[in-house]
């Protein structure tokens, strides 16, 4: 059976040319980059290419990047140092529909006696700016804001709000784990202090991430040991990760149109036309001001869980907007936070594309989606046919 992945921002395929530039550092070339002869030498170099080329992704400087182990790791070295170089303020400015690397941080800061606000958002998803400005205070050490949500895709205006932090002398740390690679990020003309990526979503492997530190703002290590990352972080790096996060984030930017042209439009043929053949259905999260390869969207009265096995049987992978936590189905804390009501927020469904994904898979998702909901919805104690009646999709 084939697999037709509209997943990616679960995790991504490793790019056939990222695979191909790492393998020879699993083989023979397996110096030290920090070594004094030039058989780690040679791999220092490659190091330093990959930074140049994650740095020209988003338009930094190569000294401004700092290799980790994942996006969490980078989410939390932000946000632990800018606590730690201004330890007079205890305050920090988050969102409520912030991944876990950023909220489960938040709860931890908050035991430890910190305070964390998290600023709402809207049924759309949108960020509310005016509760954001309030919130921030000559207490406030840093915010921490992501740049795309990875449920909905829903963009926040991060430039905007790091602009308004810096006018008060406030860090500002975005999450751009999602948005790396999908929309054109720019950090020479912007406010941000600090962001993170993650190489697993961008088609590099998992166990690398990086932390972008504007030239200036004053870092303290998470990870503490030898001279590594100019000491900003210590520990032997992981070197074949890095070369091919830095081939991933050259092809990112040769595809970015390609993600914005094609892949947008694929997403876009995949929910009108779901849209149109399974009633009861709706998208989560502002629609226009969304990336161009995530649409979550809610079949009524019937369990995402429940969908998406039926989908698997298909060799259909996605993802649904509920977790099951002791024992019961909990709605996503991000669907919740916009207000989304249970019997819709159950049936949440997240399919996100890649480049890899082709006109056929999409094909495939509408003709078989429908008639998959429809026979869940008869099994459904909740749907009647006054309720709504399931129509198949043509073709
Ligand atoms: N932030 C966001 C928005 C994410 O979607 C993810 C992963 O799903 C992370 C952070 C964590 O990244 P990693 O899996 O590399 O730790």
């Amino acid at each position: 059976m084939r697999t037709i992945y509209l997943d990616n921002n679960a995790t991504s395929k490793v790019a056939p040319e990222v695979l191909e530039a790492m393998m020879p550092y699993f083989g023979d070339l397996y110096g030290n980059p920090s070594s004094a002869h030039s058989f780690g030498g040679q791999v220092g170099r490659k190091i330093r290419e990959a930074r140049e080329q994650v740095a020209a992704l988003i338009g930094a400087d190569p000294g401004e990047i700092l290799f980790t182990s994942c996006g969490t790791e980078s989410d939390n070295a932000a946000v632990l140092s800018a606590l730690s170089t201004q330890e007079d303020k205890r305050h920090v400015v988050t969102s409520r529909v912030e991944h876990p690397a950023i909220k489960g941080l938040g709860l931890h800061l908050s035991q430890k006696g910190f305070r964390v606000t998290e600023v709402p958002v809207n049924g759309d998803g949108i960020l509310d700016m005016g509760f954001y400005e309030k919130s921030l205070t000559p207490d406030t050490a840093v915010v921490s804001l992501m740049w795309a949500n990875n449920e909905t895709g829903v963009l926040f205006p991060v430039e905007e709000a790091a602009e308004m932090a810096k006018q008060r002398g406030i860090l500002f740390h975005t999450d751009a784990v999602q948005a790396g690679g999908k929309i054109p990020i720019d950090m020479k003309k912007s406010a941000i202090s600090m962001l993170s990526l993650s190489g697993h979503k961008l088609h590099a492997p998992k166990g690398i991430g990086v932390l972008y530190v504007r030239k200036g703002t004053r870092f303290s290590p998470l990870i503490i040991g030898g001279h590594q990352e100019k000491g900003r972080r210590g520990g032997t790096e992981n070197t074949a990760s890095i070369i091919g996060l830095g081939v991933a984030c050259e092809l990112a930017l040769r595809r970015m149109e390609e993600e914005n042209t094609r892949v947008k439009s694929m997403r876009d043929r995949l929910e009108a036309e779901l849209l149109a053949h399974i009633p009861k259905s709706k998208i989560n999260g502002a629609p226009s001001n969304r990336l161009p390869n995530t649409t979550n969207i809610s079949f009524e009265f019937v369990e995402g869980e429940a969908i998406l096995l039926m989908m698997d049987e298909l060799g259909i992978c996605a993802s649904s907007g509920s977790a099951c936590t002791s024992g019961s189905l909990q709605p996503s804390h991000v669907l919740r936070a916009m207000g989304v009501p249970f019997t819709m927020a159950h049936g949440s469904i997240r399919f996100s594309l890649s480049v890899y994904n082709t006109d056929e898979e999409v094909d495939f998702v509408v003709r078989e989606l429908p008639p998959i909901i429809e026979k869940l919805r008869t099994m459904s104690p909740f749907w009647t046919p006054e309720v709504g009646v399931c129509a198949t999709a043509a073709g």
